[in-house]
């Protein structure tokens, strides 16, 4: 009998490497993996040119859409789209710059219902811990959401205030009980006041006023209390890679603990950052050359699991590009769209392979949120598929991404590898009908065992 789809590749990446193969695909999902040759029938094919590869559509697990609320910074409508026109399947969106914060289970009603008419690609949310909603995380649970993310330092918007590590230690009391995690931006408040306040255009008083310190003591304080609730705890926007030793010898003990860095930490470094440029402010800082390469050895080794954007974006006025003053700028760096040919020319020019890449951008951000139907290519996945030319160069254009505000830190970058379509459940995305669904915890499978 004819497949809807038959997808043929002669380089496709499966869990067990590069094949050759014919695949099929029935109502959205992935039914049979045969080789190439096999003869398989379709009612529609796709056939993947010789110097393109067939890659499971990627995850990205920490994108802020900001709507409703704060629609003019990106919405859900240009976020997914430039979700898919970079390869990505499923966004999980986090719980604040929106208004309302997803912090309880009225707001992720709002949420959701924005959502819905404006998604070209899959959509799932995390909730919010702050300051006295703990009587809203089982409800919040229950509703579906991935896991609660809190801040331990200033968020930037006053309506989503940072827990004191007491309070999220109770909270993370709580999500124990549920078998949800807690994900946390790990900066220290404390460390973060006694260093020297940013002001004016020089990146190295930024990055001063953002100390590794900070990052490491507040890194320090969700080791403590994962080890002593029980609960997962994820790290989030890892920069400093002075934690990296506590985070293994963490993870070696057995703590419930995930790790993920973004594009921005690994593809710039602060030497190259030129004062005024608060295109590249985001909080925790982008540091050192020397401190990058130590990211993409944790990477390498396992140590960090996934790359995810923190697609952060706000209006062009509030980065401050006149003024450059890193003080008061936005910080956030949009890369929801760029991610893949980001890292992979990084990972390119170090040697390394593009199924690494996709492994800490695909099916390692999937096994983090514990959606095992997704985040590779395999009999019973969602058929999230993207057709990628790994040596074709190009260069960035800003006013050309999807991202609502045209603001990048990689305009002009020439980068390698290109996303020449995607295809949601055995759709190409035509970036006109939404298509992408709505997804919650419930439908995912249990959460995976830590490595
Ligand atoms: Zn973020």
């Amino acid at each position: 009998m004819a497949h809807e789809l038959v997808v043929t590749a002669s380089r496709a990446l499966l869990p067990a490497g590069w094949q050759a193969v014919e695949i099929g695909v029935d109502d959205g999902a992935i039914t049979r993996i045969a080789p190439a040759g096999t003869g398989l029938q379709g009612l529609r094919t796709v056939e993947v040119p010789e110097d393109q590869v067939l890659l499971p559509g990627l995850v990205d697990s920490h994108v802020h859409v900001n709507e409703p609320g704060r629609t003019e910074w990106e919405g859900f409508a240009s976020a997914t789209r430039a979700a898919a026109a970079g390869g990505v399947t499923t966004i999980v969106d986090m719980p604040l710059n929106s208004i309302p914060p997803t912090v309880d289970p009225e707001a992720l009603q709002v949420k959701r219902a924005a959502a819905e008419v404006a998604a070209h690609v899959d959509i799932g949310f995390w909730g919010g811990a702050i300051p006295g909603n703990g009587e809203q995380l089982r409800p919040l649970h229950e509703q579906g959401v991935f896991g609660f993310k809190c801040f331990l330092e200033d968020s930037g918007v006053e309506e989503f205030p940072p827990l004191e590590p007491a309070e999220m230690e109770a909270d993370m009391t709580i999500l124990a009980e549920l078998g949800s995690m807690m994900i946390v931006h790990a900066e220290d408040h404390g460390t973060l006041a006694q260093a020297p306040q940013a002001s004016g255009r020089k990146y190295e008083d930024f990055l001063r006023s953002r100390p590794r310190e900070a990052e490491n003591v507040a890194i320090r304080a969700v080791i403590d209390a994962a080890r002593r609730t029980g609960a997962r705890a994820h790290i989030l926007h890892l920069s400093s890679a002075d934690a990296l030793p506590e985070i293994r010898a963490a993870r070696a003990e057995g703590v419930r603990l995930t790790v993920e860095t973004c594009p921005h930490y690994l593809v710039l470094a602060a030497e190259e950052i030129v004062d005024g440029a608060t295109t590249h402010k985001c909080c925790p800082p982008i540091r050192e050359a020397a401190n990058r390469d130590l990211l993409w050895e944790a990477l390498a080794d396992g140590t960090i699991d996934c790359v995810v954007s923190d697609h952060s974006p706000s209006t062009a006025e509030l980065k401050l590009l006149d003024t450059g003053d890193f003080g008061a700028a936005w910080g956030g760096i949009s890369s929801l769209q760029l991610g893949l040919p980001l890292v992979w020319s990084e990972a390119r020019a170090r040697g390394l392979e593009l199924s690494q890449v996709v492994g800490w951008m695909s099916s390692g951000p999937a096994d983090q949120v514990g959606l095992q139907d997704r985040g590779r290519i395999a009999e019973r996945a969602s058929a999230d598929l993207v057709v990628f030319a790994p040596e074709k160069s190009w260069s960035v254009e800003a006013e050309s991404l999807w991202h609502r505000n045209k603001v990048s830190a990689y305009d002009g970058r020439e980068l390698v590898g290109v996303v020449e379509s995607t295809l949601l459940r055995g759709e190409e995305v035509d970036f006109e009908t939404p298509r992408g669904r709505l997804i919650s915890r419930t439908e995912a499978a249990a959460p995976q065992p830590q490595s």
